[in-house]
């Protein structure tokens, strides 16, 4: 009797949110709203917009641009995307061309798309409730998952998914983990239309993306649509390397990158130069196969689940995970614990790969031997 009041066959009248509109949350209520299913989007940001969307994604065949397939967004997504953006010219401190790689016309292998039109395309006809921040949930309530919202209200559900990335506030419902640093950090600026007011940069970056390795130094520069460049200035430094230094003062933190990239070639320190703001992000990732056991009526997706180090795998993952996991709620045979049960399990193993190879690559990335970066390069670009 028990076992059959616990079950809880798959149908429309389960209430189901998703925290966070994000490339995870975004695939999987669009997957959901594909096969007819209600989900209640739940997003903190006030707007659409209300943020600068970041830079570009490249989207591997096998994982996000599958998530998009079973949103039926992949002919949407081929008009958008730009296979020639996969482009790559490696560089070394002084500025010499060691690798200049470049992608056949026919490549689809990962072809890059800006992170703003992939929100735009999956965003569109689902009805996000914006300015909706959520700030815990409580699971185990007599009518089920018990929401707490910033503005005091409170809300229940069947099933709440935690696509609310790094700092998730869904996450202690089922994990006591929290993020630690990695000891790179990430400062990040930007280039307007690089075509016609820095030339020289232009050809520098090419179609794709130019990227500089020296001793505990990285400096990648990423094409995105529009003639904007977003450019990615990586070391090794202490969590509280910039005490002394104002973040929010542009020139300030101009000064100490280039002081940080000091005797790299010219036109390489450019990129630094002609960048308008920088925004400080130190990177963060959670252990490497993090899981919990399994807590009825919560899950998490993407960064919320695996934060890992921005070598091109999260929100390809964050996207087929949201996909995969839409698709056993709406098609699977079983209830709905069961569905979310079988897709922790494979979530974790295949996040749990990806997290040791994007690990490993950030200590080669940002390495005391540049050789590193180059061997890992020539490791995984096809000749
Ligand atoms: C510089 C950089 C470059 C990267 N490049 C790539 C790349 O090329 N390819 C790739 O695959 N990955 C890349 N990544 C990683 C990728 O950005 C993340 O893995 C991905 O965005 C994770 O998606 P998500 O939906 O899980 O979380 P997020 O994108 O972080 O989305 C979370 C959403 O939840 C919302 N939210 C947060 N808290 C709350 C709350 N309390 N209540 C309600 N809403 C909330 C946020 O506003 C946000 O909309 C990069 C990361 C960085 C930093």
């Amino acid at each position: 009797m028990h076992r059959i009041a616990e079950i809880q066959c798959i149908d429309m009248r389960h209430r189901i949110a998703v925290v966070g509109s994000g490339p995870a949350g975004l695939t999987f209520a669009r997957v959901l709203h594909r096969h007819g299913y209600p989900v209640a989007v739940l997003e903190r940001d006030p707007a659409p917009d209300a943020r600068p969307p970041g830079g570009t994604l490249d989207l591997h065949e096998g994982l996000g641009q599958l998530a998009l397939d079973k949103a039926g967004l992949q002919a949407e997504f081929r008009a958008l995307s730009r296979p020639e953006g996969q482009a790559m010219r490696i560089l070394d401190a002084d500025g010499t061309v060691l690798r200049d790689w470049r992608p056949r016309p026919d490549d689809q292998a990962n072809p890059e798309i800006d992170r703003g039109q992939l929100r735009d395309l999956l965003l569109g006809p689902l009805d996000v409730q914006w300015g909706r921040g959520v700030t815990q949930v409580v699971p185990g309530a007599r009518d089920g998952v018990l929401v707490h919202f910033a503005d005091g209200r409170q809300e229940t559900f069947d099933l709440v998914v935690g696509a609310d990335g790094a700092w998730s506030r869904i996450r202690p419902a089922v994990s006591p983990v929290t993020p630690h640093y990695t000891g790179v950090t990430l400062v990040e600026t930007s280039l307007d239309d690089v075509d016609t007011r820095h030339p020289d940069l232009a050809r520098l970056i090419g179609d794709g993306s130019v990227a500089v390795y020296g001793v505990n130094r990285a400096l990648v520069a990423q094409r995105n649509s529009g003639g904007h460049v977003k450019v990615y200035a990586q070391f090794r430094v202490p969590l509280d390397w910039h005490t002394h230094l104002d973040l929010a003062d542009v020139e300030a933190v101009r000064s100490s990158l280039l002081a940080l990239f000091d005797g790299w070639a010219a036109p390489v320190l450019d990129l630094l130069r002609h960048g308008t703001a920088f925004v400080h992000r130190p990177l963060y990732v959670l252990p490497v196969s993090h899981t919990w056991t399994h807590v009825f009526g919560v899950t998490l997706l993407g960064d919320a689940a695996h934060l890992m180090p921005p070598l091109g795998a999260g929100a390809n993952l964050a996207m087929l995970e949201g996909a995969e996991l839409a698709e056993s709620i709406a098609t699977g045979p079983g209830d709905l614990d069961e569905a979310v049960r079988a897709f922790e399990e494979q979530m974790w193993a295949r996040a749990g790969r990806w997290a040791k190879i994007t690990m490993a690559g950030l200590e080669r990335l940002v390495s005391p031997d540049p050789a590193q970066a180059l061997a890992l390069f020539d490791q995984v670009q096809p000749s």
